[in-house]
């Protein structure tokens, strides 16, 4: 997929010239062979094509580019680890814009143990801050399968879900304050890491989650939590859907915010990962229609929450919700639980083609998503395999569908906007979110403004437009604004 800007014109040479001035040689990538890759999405689905990709050493000289930037109404397209699955992260593919890569901006600025805060700049990897608070004997909560690409800043331009939100809150709330370079060229420091300041808009919520669109996010002050030093696994069997979501409840009552995970997974989901990824292992020896990935974590010798999870799926067997249960005995067999969960998308791949959901409801209302969304989809695409896995615990279900058995995996895939017509007319219709935690970026952009009110869009607009008055930062993701002409240079 790939789409041209509208009022769009290759950036002028001199323009090039005055940016790479700044960065240096050491901050530009002009070998096409080295910009493509900057080009090009994870899944192989967004490609694009700028002239040049800088990579600022420091928050100063990066200010000094989008100066040039703003004066030329020169685009930017702000990247981090490139993960991203929105097609935000990629330029169009008309040459009007250039890339910011933060990845040269990779220090640790200041790690404060006392108020449980480490300030970070934008292009540290996730993995690598992850590490830092370890060694801190902190945890930062935030995981997902890219850790060990995506940088902090794009997890904070993307308000980054994961695996431990039910517990910690996404990207969101794990964020004190943030240095941002906005698309005027000037610096906001608001660093503070301050757990209470009501003084007036809480301005970085601005910046977090808009995918790039209003300016640059530079550095961020991250909050540190204890690290849990007893963690119970287990892969549970539930009735169906509804006893899935009774089970968290029964848990939440039993040990309170104490369960970090709460993963739904589906029986298609497990045969499919132990057929397709090697080493995957289905750990009960009977089949079931829907599971759970269960993870309790909190402070105590280990072993002190194993008497709670017995008791919570004790209770489970009694009420007939829970059908079966593995509780893992080591950590190797709670990775190997583990990672039936992760490889369920590679797994996917193995099976044709799959037209991809990332969407929320109301906790409460999940089974009755499932359930109409097959319903409408086996209607309307008989045959079709949907697979419904993730985190039940905050209301998000990862809804692919499978193309049917045997059938043309090119044909099913341009079903695609009637298939997501499908999932996101319900999803509209009961309240929910077309995209939960991935982002709209160009992916979802025109959905989003099909599904939004003009209430909604009009403040979205009216934001983008107060910051960024020139369209300069990430047009065409977000929310659409007919770009300016570039003034004459
Ligand atoms: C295997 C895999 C698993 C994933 N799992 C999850 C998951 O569980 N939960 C989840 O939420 N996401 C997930 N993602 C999506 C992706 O990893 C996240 O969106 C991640 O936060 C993006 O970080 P990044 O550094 O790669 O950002 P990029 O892809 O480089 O950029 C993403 C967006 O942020 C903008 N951006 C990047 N850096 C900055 C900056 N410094 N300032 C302003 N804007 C910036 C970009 O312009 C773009 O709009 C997954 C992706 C992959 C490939």
């Amino acid at each position: 997929m790939s789409s041209s800007l509208p009022n769009s014109r290759p950036v002028e040479a001199d323009v090039l010239e005055r940016i790479k001035k700044i960065v240096g040689p050491k901050g530009c990538v002009t070998d096409p062979a080295e910009i493509e890759p900057h080009c090009v999405s994870w899944r192989d689905n967004w490609k694009g094509w700028v002239p040049l990709v800088v990579k600022p050493a420091n928050t100063a000289e990066l200010a000094e580019v989008v100066k040039v930037c703003a004066e030329t109404g020169t685009a930017i397209v702000p990247q981090g680890g490139n993960t991203g699955l929105t097609g935000a992260s990629q330029p169009h593919d008309d040459g009007s814009e250039i890339i910011v890569s933060t990845s040269r901006m990779n220090a640790i600025r200041d790690v404060d143990l006392a108020n449980d805060t480490m300030t970070v700049e934008a292009g540290c990897i996730l993995q690598s801050i992850q590490s830092a608070a370890d060694e801190h004997n902190r945890l930062f909560p935030l995981s997902l399968a890219a850790e060990g690409s995506c940088q902090i800043g794009g997890n904070l331009a993307t308000n980054a879900g994961g695996t431990q939100v039910l517990r910690y809150g996404n990207t969101r709330a794990l964020v004190l304050g943030v240095e941002v370079v906005l698309p005027d060229g000037r610096i906001w420091d608001g660093l503070r890491s301050l757990r209470k300041d009501n003084t007036g808009y809480d301005l970085k919520q601005y910046f977090i989650g808009s995918e790039g669109t209003l300016g640059i996010i530079t550095a961020a002050v991250l909050k540190l939590f204890p690290k849990p030093t007893d963690v119970q696994t287990c892969f549970v069997a539930v009735r169906d859907v509804a006893a899935a979501v009774e089970l968290l409840g029964n848990a939440r009552a039993i040990v309170g915010d104490q369960v970090t995970t709460f993963e739904l997974i589906q029986r298609y989901g497990v045969e499919m990962t132990v057929r397709n990824v090697p080493g995957v292992v289905d750990p009960m020896e009977q089949a079931h229609d829907w599971y759970v990935l269960m993870e309790i974590a909190g402070q105590g010798a280990p072993g002190t929450l194993a008497a709670d999870v017995e008791q919570c799926l004790a209770q489970g067997f009694e009420a007939g919700i829970v059908v079966d249960a593995v509780i893992a005995a080591n950590r190797a067999q709670a990775q190997s639980m583990w990672a039936i969960r992760e490889k369920i998308p590679e797994a996917q791949n193995h099976e044709g083609a799959s037209i991809k959901h990332d969407v929320s409801v109301s906790i409460s209302r999940i089974p009755e998503f499932i359930d109409k969304a097959c319903e409408r989809l086996d209607a309307a695409f008989p045959g079709c395999r949907p697979v419904a896995f993730g985190h039940v615990g905050d209301g998000n279900i990862h809804f692919n569908i499978g193309q049917p058995a045997g059938t043309d995996g090119e044909a099913f895939y341009k079903l695609y906007p009637d298939v997501n017509k499908v999932v996101h007319d319900l999803i509209s219709q009961m309240n929910g979110s077309i995209s939960a935690e991935h982002g709209l970026g160009r992916l979802r952009m025109h959905e989003a403004e099909r599904y939004k009110s003009d209430v909604e869009l009009d403040v979205m607009r009216a934001i983008k437009t107060t910051l960024d008055p020139g369209n300069i930062m990430n047009p065409g993701k977000v929310v659409s604004i007919a770009r300016p002409e570039a003034p004459d240079v």
